[in-house]
């Protein structure tokens, strides 16, 4: 999901809106803006894009200078528009919306102790766990119920929350998703703040970059300015390495470092492990686009788009009555025939899940004239699930959990395939930054202690 948030604008709806344009990538499902006005705190939600849904007229009922803005990649809860955010409360404590990315992993225990206190649920989404517990506080100031809420959950949240004049911020201690901070510097008045998960948002409203939200942080912004506190100390950071491979924009900056630098250094970092002598590079348009440019660079084979994506797929079309083989792979991408014709190829994506679109575009490429196709992956084998916000399906669906590198080959029909190793990725990913990286679908090995494995994932297909 992609959460922004936008203190003291004259236009804050608006800014919201374009922010969630550029965070669009991270959730397709539904979006939501609500804003604040001092008194009123409205919200307006919907399935489907974010400009599908907020057209000029739906923009101009969000009045106020304040506002917090979601769109939605469903994981946990029905996707429906019931789970749609941000979620609006009217609880003991005032007016709260809350926006969240990220996934809770013992959300069955808490929500039991919450109903048996009297708590009625008015979604299936983890996220409004988080707004009961605050109601439920004993805590009397709202930010000391924040924290104290914040400390009583477990797992990945990135958040941002609204109450009638106020903006929080808050991650979780092991920093799991990006959350970043900026501002719009206003010469007559006080600043605008604003929050997003990524940094990409920021350049569209012309904010700048100020810091990163550091895990176990609770940021609040009122009309007297910015505080935080430190609400959870003492636990190892544990950010998410699948946002530099996949998740995030390489035009943004995240736990201090551009998703671009990582994602050319992983096709590096591919060539030193597993080089193969070829006539082109191809990316699996758009995720294995970086990734292929480094390995271009490191090998000095040319790279080329051999493969055209077509951007203007949307969830409904007219299929033809007689299905043809592959149809939704063929119907996203093209092979370019005249720069495949005869040639060895290097095909370069981020991962492979089920691979099951991994094999047809081998197919698709050998169809179309290539005389090898190897296939390089810039991360490590995926053997195990995310509990904490991509939806990754169970383990027997996970192709590289249930079969060798040699197996997955065969099963693609790849003239070769190699995955860069998990030190690889680290080095990658890193810098010099020093962050430590959650890389658990890799390893299986978990941060967090234990996972509430049936309330997160789906039911096995
Ligand atoms: P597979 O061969 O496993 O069927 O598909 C692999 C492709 O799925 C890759 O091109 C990769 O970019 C894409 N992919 C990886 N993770 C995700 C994800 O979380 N969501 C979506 N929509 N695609 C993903
Ligand atoms: Fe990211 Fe994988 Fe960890 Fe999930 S399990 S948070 S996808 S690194
Ligand atoms: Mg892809």
């Amino acid at each position: 999901c992609g959460v922004v948030a936008i203190h003291h604008h004259p236009e804050a709806a608006r800014q919201a809106y374009l922010a969630l344009y550029a965070l669009q990538h991270r959730g397709q499902e539904s979006a939501g803006i609500a804003t604040a006005d001092g008194t009123n705190l409205s919200n307006i939600k919907g399935m489907g894009l974010v400009s599908e849904i907020f057209t000029e007229d739906v923009l101009a009922k969000l009045h106020g200078n304040m506002a917090i803005g979601h769109t939605r990649y469903s994981t946990t809860g029905d996707s429906a528009l019931l789970n749609a955010q941000p979620i609006r409360v009217d609880s003991t404590k005032g007016l709260i919306a809350i926006a969240h990315n990220g996934n809770l992993v013992n959300l069955g225990a808490v929500r039991a102790r919450l109903e048996r206190a009297g708590a009625f649920f008015q979604t299936t989404s983890d996220s409004e766990i988080i707004v009961q517990l605050i109601a439920h506080s004993k805590e009397s100031t709202l930010v000391d119920a924040i924290a104290d809420s914040l400390r009583q959950v477990d797992g990945a949240f990135s958040l941002v929350m609204m109450t009638r004049d106020r903006i929080f911020a808050a991650r979780d201690p092991r920093g799991f998703r990006p959350l970043s901070m900026g501002r719009i510097e206003n010469p007559d008045g006080p600043d605008t703040i604003v929050f997003a998960s990524e940094t990409c948002a920021f350049d569209l409203l012309r904010a700048k970059y100020e810091r990163d939200v550091a895990p176990g942080e609770l940021v609040m912004v009122t009309s007297d300015g910015v505080t935080s506190r430190q609400y959870s100390t003492g636990i190892q950071q544990a950010s998410c390495i699948f946002e530099h491979v996949y998740f995030a924009r390489p035009d943004s900056r995240i736990y201090g470092r551009w998703v671009q630098e990582s994602r050319e250094q992983m096709g590096r970092q591919l060539v030193r492990e597993s080089g193969v002598d070829a006539d082109l590079v191809v990316p699996v348009p758009d995720s294995g686009v970086t990734a292929a440019i480094g390995y271009a660079a490191e090998s000095g084979i040319p790279f080329r788009f051999g493969l055209i994506r077509n951007h203007y797929v949307g969830r409904t079309f007219i299929e033809p009555e007689q299905r043809v083989r592959d149809f939704g792979v063929k119907l996203k991408l093209n092979p370019v025939r005249n720069l495949l014709e005869g040639k060895r190829i290097i095909l370069i994506d981020d991962s492979i899940i089920r691979g099951t679109t991994s094999r047809k575009i081998v197919r698709m490429v050998r169809a179309a004239g290539a005389k090898e196709v190897h296939l390089r992956i810039s991360c490590p084998p995926t053997i195990s699930p995310c509990f904490y916000g991509v939806d990754t399906p169970r383990k027997k669906e996970l192709i590289a959990a249930n079969s060798s590198i040699e197996e997955i080959r065969q099963f693609i029909e790849a003239d070769s395939l190699a995955y860069l190793s998990l030190e690889g990725l680290q080095n990658a990913c890193n810098g010099g930054e020093g962050n430590t990286y959650c890389v658990a679908c890799y390893t299986g090995s978990y941060p967090t202690d234990w996972v509430d494995v049936d309330e997160i994932l789906p039911a096995a297909a």
